[in-house]
């Protein structure tokens, strides 16, 4: 069982469970500056399969392409309302995109936060992310777990010093408040 040194942070219950009912809830500023409801979701190419942990950090479903025909990505982005992120000038040419049916980021930097520069700008988001929902290696809605339950999976010092868990359903990784996730959000907020 792997552990992570990752944080849950703290998500009101009502905001958890629209999360684990499927929806990828992010606020967005409205025109008003009101806040409002984003339900965004991603495909992301793997010529920036980085951003696929940075999406999901952020709280957005994101699925990862890892390769094979175009035809597929765009198949299942038309089918699941996805958004794709990529470099390939291809992409853009395709009929479902110039027609307006499919939204398509061309990324134009090969360096990971000049990339979620570009989309947080290019979609206007608001970095009001909500870490922890989703498991950052599959994509799946993480499910909120008591210090007890995980006693046995996590490292006694971990045990001792966190208080709040989430495990992934899928693939059982578990994740806390640590380094490697403070580092994160440090540089998600630089962005
Ligand atoms: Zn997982």
């Amino acid at each position: 069982m792997r552990g992570c040194s990752f944080t849950y942070s703290s998500i009101a219950s009502s905001r958890l469970e629209e999360k684990r009912a499927g929806r990828s809830l992010l606020c967005r500023k409205g025109q008003s500056g009101v806040s409002v409801v984003s339900n965004l979701r991603f495909i992301v190419d793997n010529n920036v399969g980085k951003l696929a942990k940075w999406l999901r950090m952020m709280g957005y479903n994101t699925l990862f392409f890892n390769g094979g025909d175009d035809a597929d990505m765009i198949g299942t982005a038309l089918a699941e309302g996805r958004v794709i992120l990529t470099r390939d000038t291809r992409i853009v040419k395709r009929r479902a995109v110039t027609s307006g049916q499919l939204k398509v980021i061309l990324i134009a930097s090969d360096e990971p936060e000049r990339q979620m520069h570009q989309v947080i700008n290019a979609l206007d988001l608001d970095c009001q992310f909500q870490p922890f929902t989703i498991c950052l290696e599959c994509n799946q809605p993480l499910e909120g777990r008591e210090r007890e339950q995980v006693k046995d999976l996590i490292p006694p010092y971990v045990f001792q010093t966190q208080s709040q868990f989430v495990q992934c359903p899928s693939c059982h990784r578990i994740y806390w408040r640590g380094t490697h996730w403070q580092a994160m959000t440090k540089k998600l907020k630089e962005v």
